[in-house]
């Protein structure tokens, strides 16, 4: 007997498969970007793929093989979009380099990649200027707008030659981006057309983030953080409109273009939504905003108090969590249907999780017993596996990361309940080590951000001569609001074990973040370190 063979087409999953449907059956799409003068542009898919080709044939022409980096550093815009299509329909690789890095960082992962040529933002090439001054190397600088004594993006699209472009293999690269390096130096992620394709259809799905072609998106979440978390391959893929703020990220500009374009989904950190309130909460009738409009949250966690209050100003958040080395998604929080009718107490505290995992990722959390019981007490990290998850860093760095089973190591600490609800407790990294027992950090910041009086909380550990480490508490009060130490000491007493209980709550005037809008605990460390010293 002969052995039985599918008898299905082997296509390959390469990102033209988006590209060429946005172009053809998506055509009338709508992009629309804000600009550094605050003017709205207007363009189509149809348009955006026509002048990512001509990219894509110009890049060729200019000597870009396949699998070189092209480095992009811009804001979100329709330009970005084109970076994000036609450097890999030319069989390159797009490297979004991170603004809000200092220029010395950025020469280093731009040399650390081998980008070869820069697509630059008029408004940013200053920074670029720093960049080149601190030793990043480009053949070839290309500027978007007023291109000043530099090479006009429009002038090398125009002289585009007449090449084809290259037919490309699914594992072939995509795109890069560099992790924050919190920890130790940036290392390369390097996105395949294939782990991006899975991603982008995932993503889409009701269950993931929801997205269908009758959306209208804003991505907040900037291009060069994790492809602006993958968004704008699934607005090309569904055909939603999409919407690009530019520079322009306070909260009374984002307002004015959620409500002037009736954005139906929005993406961010939970800082942007923070802000979104406040505005909203000084001036509840200045703007008209869909009803119902969805925002997706991740980054960091997001506190339960900010999903409350949006559900009472008529939207909703969505928790997700993810990491650049996971595309990013790898858990999203959407109440099950078995909680439907819950009480609100039980639903919201469920939609402040992490969440489920998508389709096609394998998530465990592991400590040394094992995989941890689904008792919503024991904790451990989390480990993950599947087909849009890094195997590997560019160059093989930190090898270690990975469990010889062929799980990627977050460096999360999760536990899990019975309905398979993920909560993420920490990072390991800040972990707090107390007379031998360990405390978790971003349990009690959660638990503090519950405090009407609490704007935002950063839990530390501080090196402590009798107990090795004690937790600090660092806040920020709402504008007028007041809460004493023992006040918010009480708080947390009623829900954490006494040896939890921080040491000391000191108020301050702004937690400092990271480039990705993260608390910048390293740095709260330095400052606070000598807090417990003998004096
Ligand atoms: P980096 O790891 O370089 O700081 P990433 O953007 O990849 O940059 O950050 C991933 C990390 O962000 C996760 O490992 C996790 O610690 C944190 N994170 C992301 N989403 C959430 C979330 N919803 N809740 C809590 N932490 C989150």
């Amino acid at each position: 007997m002969t052995s039985t063979t599918s008898t299905m087409m082997d296509v390959p999953l390469t990102i033209d498969l988006i590209v060429d449907r946005a172009e053809r059956w998506m055509g009338d799409g709508e992009v629309v970007s804000r600009r550094p003068d605050k003017r709205l542009t207007r363009t189509t898919y149809r348009a955006v793929v026509e002048r990512a080709r001509r990219l894509a044939r110009a890049l060729i022409g200019a000597g870009i093989a396949r699998g070189d980096r092209v480095a992009t550093l811009m804001w979100n815009h329709s330009e970005h979009l084109e970076a994000y299509f036609g450097i890999p329909l030319a069989g390159a690789v797009t490297h979004t380099l991170n603004l809000r890095l200092h220029p010395d960082e950025i020469a280093y992962v731009a040399s650390d990649a081998g980008d070869r040529i820069v697509i630059v933002d008029d408004v940013l090439v200053p920074l670029l200027d720093k960049v080149i001054a601190a030793g990043g190397r480009f053949e070839r600088v290309i500027v978007v707008g007023n291109p000043g004594d530099h090479e006009p993006y429009e002038a090398f699209l125009a002289g585009a030659p007449d090449a084809a472009l290259p037919l490309l293999a699914e594992t072939d690269p995509l795109a890069t981006c560099y992790t924050s390096g919190t920890t130790g130096k940036p290392k390369g992620v390097v996105y395949s057309h294939r782990s991006t394709l899975l991603h982008t259809l995932v993503a889409a799905l009701p269950d993931a983030l929801d997205l269908s072609r009758g959306d209208t998106l804003l991505p907040v979440v900037p291009m060069f953080h994790v492809n602006a978390w993958g968004l704008p391959y699934v607005a090309a893929m569904t055909g939603a409109k999409l919407v690009f703020p530019g520079p322009h990220l306070d909260p009374p500009s984002l307002l004015d273009l959620l409500a002037g374009e009736r954005v139906t989904v929005a993406a961010g950190v939970p800082t942007i939504w923070l802000g979104i309130r406040e505005a909203m909460d000084a001036a509840p009738d200045r703007w008209k905003l869909m009803p119902g409009l969805r925002m997706i949250v991740g980054g960091s966690a997001a506190p339960e108090q900010l999903i409350r209050d949006f559900d009472r100003l008529g939207m909703t958040l969505l928790h997700a969590w993810g990491m650049t080395e996971m595309s990013p998604l790898g858990l999203v929080s959407r109440v099950p249907p078995e909680l439907a009718d819950a009480d609100e107490a039980t639903r919201y505290r469920i939609r402040a999780r992490q969440g489920v995992p998508p389709p096609l990722v394998d998530l465990r959390i592991r400590n040394e017993a094992g995989d941890v019981p689904r008792d919503d007490k024991t904790s451990g990290e989390i480990l993950c596996r599947g087909p849009w998850i890094a195997g590997s860093y560019f160059h093989g760095a930190a090898p270690e990361k990975w469990t010889t089973d062929g799980f990627f190591r977050t460096g999360d600490v999760a536990r899990i309940d019975q309905h398979g609800f993920v909560q993420l407790t920490d990072r390991i990294a800040d972990l707090i080590k107390s007379g031998g027992e360990w405390i978790a950090s971003q349990e009690l910041e959660n638990a503090l951000m519950g405090h009407p009086a609490v704007r935002e909380a950063a839990v530390i550990g501080v090196p402590h001569p009798k107990w090795s480490e004690r937790p600090v508490a660092l806040y920020v009060l709402k504008p007028g609001a007041t809460a004493s130490a023992d006040e918010l000491r009480a708080f947390l007493a009623a829900r954490f074990p006494k040896f939890w209980l921080p040491d000391a709550f000191e108020e301050i005037d702004a937690i400092p973040r990271t480039s990705a809008g993260k608390f910048r605990k390293t740095e709260l460390r330095q400052r606070y370190q000598g807090h417990f010293a003998p004096r």
